[in-house]
């Protein structure tokens, strides 16, 4: 079996055979790489990048379970160190292609792989605001993630875009290293936690509600945005030295498409109770399916895509 057009490419020898091979190394990948070698499966883990997933970005996780608060940094890598003790992480190992058949043939820029089953955990990607001045000025006083950009801001004027958690916190985050921060949100309220809306009040982070980005202001770097009022119409040029956007998510399925699954109007992959998809033998868990993008569902999702895998390779619940 070959993948068409690619057969030829550097990455075309077999690097080994799976039971299982789990695309993404975010939390859901981690925690279904655990739980798939525990119950015995031949598995490894692929991750284009170093296993995380965005959680790595979060500056403060204060919701999961037995850690009342960590960076999302110091989460993950003992997450990551978890499952290494269980499966193999491929890092910098980036699927290009995927193709069913008797079994599944993965190709990335490394190898190809092959296996019975496919755990699909790609996550998601930020959402871009799409004004003028924003891809321009990416990593010149744009970002999407303030704990890795905002130490270049402290004692600067910066402004977050969005009103949900990530926004929130990466505010809290700005005005805890010393930036001047405000916020601009397209709504007059927050969807963000209650707790994390207190904290923004009680620390007098100030809102320009039902406000949007025109335009991302700058030459060489960002100087300012240009903010519009939606109540009134008025618009108004804000001196910033940095736009930090966090205005949700989308989902990374691509591969999904590729494997023709299921997928809602948004592009996540539809799954059922117990994270399978519609094509027999492959799962999906964590952001690439929606629903509330939290760790514990993450954990949560992998966790039971691997016990269904489990299942269906010993008995399998699938007729193809
Ligand atoms: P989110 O909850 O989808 O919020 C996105 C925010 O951006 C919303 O306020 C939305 O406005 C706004 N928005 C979307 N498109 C926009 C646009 N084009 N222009 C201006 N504003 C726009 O995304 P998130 O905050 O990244 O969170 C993603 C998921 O991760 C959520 O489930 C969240 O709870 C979770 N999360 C959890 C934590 C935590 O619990 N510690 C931390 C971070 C994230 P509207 O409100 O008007 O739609």
């Amino acid at each position: 079996m070959t993948i068409e057009g690619v057969a030829s490419d550097p990455g075309d020898s077999v690097v080994g055979e799976f039971d299982v091979v789990i695309i993404g190394g975010g939390p859901a990948g981690l925690s279904a790489g655990i739980y798939a070698k525990r119950a015995g499966l031949e598995c490894i883990i692929l991750e284009k990048g170093v296993p995380g997933g965005q959680v790595l970005t979060s500056p403060s996780i204060e919701n999961y379970p037995g850690f009342p608060e960590i960076s999302g940094m110091k989460l993950m890598e003992a997450m990551a160190d978890h499952a290494k003790r269980y499966v193999e992480i491929k890092e910098g190992e980036e699927v290009l292609r995927v193709r069913g058949g008797d079994k599944y043939e993965i190709l990335t820029n490394s190898g190809r792989y092959i296996t019975r089953a496919i755990i699909l955990t790609t996550g998601s990607m930020h959402r871009k605001l799409e004004v003028p001045g924003e891809e321009g000025m990416m990593g010149r006083g744009v970002s999407y993630c303030a704990t890795c950009d905002g130490f270049f801001y402290k004692g600067r004027e910066v402004i977050v875009i969005g009103g949900g958690n990530t926004a929130l916190t990466d505010a809290l985050y700005l005005y805890s290293i010393g930036c001047k921060v405000s916020i601009a949100h397209r709504r007059d309220s927050f969807r963000a936690d209650k707790h994390l809306q207190d904290t923004v009040t009680k620390n007098g982070i100030h809102v320009f509600w039902e406000t949007v980005v025109d335009e991302i202001v700058g030459r060489e770097e960002v100087t300012g945005v240009k903010l519009r009022n939606l109540k009134n119409g008025t618009t108004q040029i804000k001196s910033v030295n940095g736009v930090f956007i966090a205005v949700g998510e989308v989902p990374t399925s691509q591969l999904a498409a590729e494997l023709g699954l299921d997928m809602d109007p948004g592009g996540f992959v539809n799954i059922d109770k117990s994270f399978r998809t519609n094509v027999p033998f492959v799962y999906a868990a964590g952001d690439v399916t929606g629903g509330i993008r939290q760790i514990v569902a993450a954990v949560h999702g992998g966790a039971a895509a691997a016990l269904s895998c489990f299942e269906d390779l010993m008995n399998p619940y699938y007729r193809r």
